[in-house]
């Protein structure tokens, strides 16, 4: 089905009779990267909106894990490792003191960026004197890899302090709420691929909305958005699998063993959205040896000013749940930019805010400009 090219998928969803908006909704910070960079938004009709939706792992790990791991990092005899965008996300610290893993590196502390799980536990190894601890956040496909790396046993000094979300309850909770502020899902094909398809039939079946799973390619994206503009003009609700070279029914079960093997799902914080009801990851107690929140103490510091809160001026949550686009905030290219971020929209390669100045989309937008939302 996605044999077609790109300008095919496009001729197709032109000829389409479209109403006047529709608003696909995207939840995976690659899909952003690729739309935005193939310039899909300026190539679909007009009334086809293309909405950023909660994909971005950095955007949304809470500010007091951040915080937790720039404290372990500077108070604790230990190597702190990180995959390389969480080390630039600021938190709120008073101005001497240390506000990014970046920072705390400057001030002397051990942080390592690494690009997999397996770097971490190589690190481990090469240093068999020193504590490692791993801060791992990121949805399902980063956690997968953690937890295969606790089930088939990991370095006596290694530690993984986890701050795992997944990524279906931000959707779920997005759906409940009065004013979702999309008509159709585009899913994610990464999660898709580790957690199976079927993760998202709730889209269809519990709320009638469109839904199709897309790869990464401009012809997988359009394959899906023209899947779920014809169910809605068709008046039909299916899942459809835009990926399936490699997303399959059931997703992978060897890996979705090892994450319920090693992992509890909890009620979990998102950074700026609150807490979301079985959308978090904890180490089970079979492996709380390697957890580092009950290996080291906790450096929670609850008074802090802001603690816990997006940095002032930031609407980060807002672009992660859809609400603005990302050059809807005051902030962005002004105060806001990638060599100096104010929020970790702005810092990760997965980040809305990053993604589209990376892009050139660098003009501001008056929330006034933008159209209503339709009921
Ligand atoms: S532009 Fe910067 S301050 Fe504004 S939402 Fe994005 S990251 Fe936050």
């Amino acid at each position: 089905m996605n044999s077609d090219t790109p300008a095919r998928w496009l001729e197709k969803i032109r000829a389409l009779p479209l109403p006047a908006r529709v608003r696909i909704m995207n939840v995976c910070g690659g899909h952003e990267r690729s739309i935005t960079m193939a310039g899909l938004r300026s190539a679909l009709p007009e009334n086809i909106e293309l909405i950023p939706g909660p994909g971005c792992p950095v955007c949304i790990c809470p500010e007091e894990d951040v915080f937790e791991a720039i404290q372990l990092a500077l108070n604790e005899d230990i190597i702190l490792v990180a995959f390389g965008d969480m080390l630039r996300v600021p938190v709120n610290a008073p101005r001497k003191a240390a506000r990014s893993l970046e920072q705390a590196r400057a001030m002397g502390a051990d942080v390592r960026p690494i690009a997999s799980p397996l770097e971490a536990a190589h690190i481990a190894r090469n240093n068999p004197g020193k504590p490692v601890i791993f801060f791992a956040a990121g949805f399902e496909t980063t956690t997968a890899p953690v937890a295969a790396l606790l089930v088939e046993g990991v370095p006596d000094n290694l530690f993984v302090l986890l701050s795992g979300r997944l990524t279906w309850p931000a959707v779920a909770m997005l759906l409940a709420s009065d004013v979702p502020g999309f008509d159709a899902l585009v899913a994610p094909g990464h999660v898709s691929t580790i957690m199976g398809p079927e993760e998202w039939e709730f889209v269809v079946q519990k709320h009638g909305i469109p839904a199709a799973v897309a790869g990464f390619t401009a012809e997988s994206l359009l394959a899906a958005m023209y899947s779920t503009l014809r169910q809605l003009l068709e008046d039909q609700r299916f899942l459809d699998n835009c990926y399936p070279e490699l997303v399959r029914p059931g997703g992978n079960r060897r890996a979705r063993q090892q994450l319920e093997q090693a992992m509890d799902v909890t009620d979990a914080n998102w950074r700026g959205v609150g807490i979301i009801p079985a959308s978090g990851f904890a180490i089970n107690q079979q492996y709380r040896a390697h957890d580092a929140r009950q290996a080291f103490p906790s450096y929670a510091d609850d008074a802090r000013k802001r603690a816990g809160e997006m940095p002032p001026g930031c609407d980060c949550a807002s672009v992660v749940l859809g609400k603005i686009y990302p050059n809807e905030c005051r902030l962005f290219g002004a105060a806001c930019k990638p060599r100096h971020p104010i929020g970790p929209c702005m810092v990760s390669d997965e980040g809305a805010c990053r993604i589209w100045w990376s892009a050139g989309m660098r003009e501001p937008v008056l929330k006034a400009e933008r159209p209503q939302a339709s009921a």
